[in-house]
């Protein structure tokens, strides 16, 4: 393969492929590399394999009791999106920024008012228990959370149907979790590999360059080994000369690996064959050419002789890849944000209507501390007399300016939202402020990028630099 074909020299890396950097990460001091599997190394084509979660979930959820009716409830690709909260009491799903404060949240379908938020969140201190609230952190939950959401909506137009809003979400929780571990889901998809999977004809390249840079790379994933092995066999083999089957690019293979408790528990290794049958043999030293399952990330280290912070993993899962990583250990972190690449894409496109919101808010800023300078200036007047009516008349008039333009910025926001998506808006901001999801990414993950390939476009022992932190005063004065 030619790798100047695979990956342009001398080209800036585009906007979306870029890899980008909350913690400085120097590659020459990174001498192992892990890669988690589904949604990492393998992208998946989403509304296929969304569509499908949801259309077997409903046909489980069938089967156990619910109305053959439910079957024409369409699946919405574009109805929910990572980072969200499913408010499992309630019915709600919430969107929440930095400081765990509601932004926006919907009813099932129906978008929560103002009031409704206020009444909810915000009367006393939510405690965000596990109980109540489960988090929509990897891509495999949309369709779960969509369908959720739609059950809510039939519960509320059927007083026959009677389900809480926590017994609707248990089920169709329960009803996924089965059809990731019963093979339904994962049997359909490993039939029709084109359908469900895309390939990256650049990704093979890019572990090629790392491993000639002198990184082990190992593959750590939960799936179990006969899906691991179609999936991989599908997305790595026969692309390289060098490398005839996708193992041949991995030092060591752990299959059903057990995330997150990989990271905190002591479960032992155990080697299995070809044929995914356990060898009986609890292993300490792992080998390559050899494929283990469940495992700890102790012997691991103590396997490839390599700790801590020369270990860089990447992954798509905030808690089970990058937050355990992190807290288990000092293992350097990669995130991978598919959704980046659309949303860097929106941004570029609407970067004037942004801008144009920037100046619209800065002069709303000014307008209002006008406002108020000037009512400020009425109450020192004498009461009545023409000065003080003249300058009431001016506060009216600047405060109608202000409402017109929060009015205009309310419009642009809304078209602004609608590029990203119709509900929500974008998953690492709401009005310009970041959201959970986008703090949790910021803390937990020193880079994060689209795509595994990206790395491709950065020479192997790159150092990853981070853009200055500016705090609020630092940006005040550069802006003055
Ligand atoms: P990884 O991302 O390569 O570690 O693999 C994730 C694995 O978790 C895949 O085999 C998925 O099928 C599986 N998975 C994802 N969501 C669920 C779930 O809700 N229940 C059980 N397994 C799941
Ligand atoms: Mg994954």
């Amino acid at each position: 393969m030619n790798a100047d074909v695979v990956f342009p020299q001398n080209a800036t890396v585009p906007m979306e492929r870029r890899i980008f950097v909350n913690r400085h990460l120097h590659m020459a001091n990174i001498s192992a590399i892990g890669f988690d599997m589904d949604y990492t190394i393998a992208r998946y084509r989403r509304q296929a394999v969304e569509r499908l979660a949801y259309d077997i979930t409903i046909n489980k959820l069938i089967q156990r009791g619910y109305p053959e009716e439910i079957r024409k409830i369409p699946y919405d690709p574009h109805f929910v999106i990572r980072g969200l909260i499913v408010d499992k009491q309630l019915g709600n799903i919430i969107k929440l920024d930095r400081h765990r404060e509601v932004c926006r949240g919907f009813h099932g379908s129906t978008k929560l008012k103002t009031n409704d938020i206020r009444n909810h969140y915000f009367k006393k201190k939510t405690l965000w228990e596990a109980t109540r609230f489960t988090r929509v952190d990897t891509l495999f939950s949309l369709p779960e959370v969509c369908l959720y959401a739609k059950l809510i909506d039939y519960s509320d137009a059927h007083a026959e149907f009677k389900k809480s809003y926590s017994d609707l979400f248990e089920d169709t929780r329960s009803c996924i979790d089965e059809a990731h571990a019963d093979d339904s889901l994962k049997s359909i998809v490993s039939s029709n590999l084109e359908t469900y999977l895309e390939r990256d004809l650049q990704l093979p390249e890019t572990l090629h360059r790392l491993r000639c840079a002198g990184k082990k790379l190992f593959l750590l994933t939960n799936s179990l080994l006969p899906y691991t092995e179609k999936v991989m066999t599908y997305l790595l083999n026969s692309f390289h000369a060098e490398y005839p089957s996708w193992r041949d690019y991995f030092d060591i293979v752990m299959v059903g690996a057990q995330k997150p408790s990989f990271f905190s528990h002591l479960e032992p290794f155990v080697e299995i064959d070809d044929n995914n049958q356990n060898l009986g043999n609890i292993v300490r030293v792992l080998e390559r050419g050899h494929l283990y399952q469940g495992g700890n990330f102790t012997d691991l280290e103590a396997t490839l002789g390599i700790h801590g912070e020369q270990i860089l993993y990447v992954g798509d899962h905030i808690y089970g890849d990058i937050l355990r990583t992190k807290k288990a250990g000092f293992w350097r972190t990669a995130l991978v944000v598919e959704e980046l690449e659309d949303d860097i894409r929106h941004t570029l496109t609407h970067a004037p209507v942004l801008s144009e919101l920037e100046t619209l808010a800065k002069e709303r800023r000014y307008l209002a501390t006008l406002a108020g300078w000037q009512t400020e200036e009425a109450n020192q007047q004498i009461p009545g007399s023409s000065a003080q009516i003249h300058t009431q008349i001016a506060a009216e008039e600047t405060r109608q300016q202000v409402k017109r333009l929060d009015e205009q910025m309310h419009r642009l926001g809304e078209v602004i939202d609608r590029t990203y998506n119709n509900r929500w808006g974008m998953i690492f901001k709401d009005k310009g402020h970041t959201t959970r999801f986008g703090e949790q990414v910021s803390n937990f993950a020193c880079v994060y990028t689209g795509r595994v390939s990206n790395f491709g476009f950065y020479d192997p022992q790159h150092e990853y630099w981070t853009p200055p932190d500016l705090m609020p005063h630092e940006q005040d004065i550069r802006g003055w």
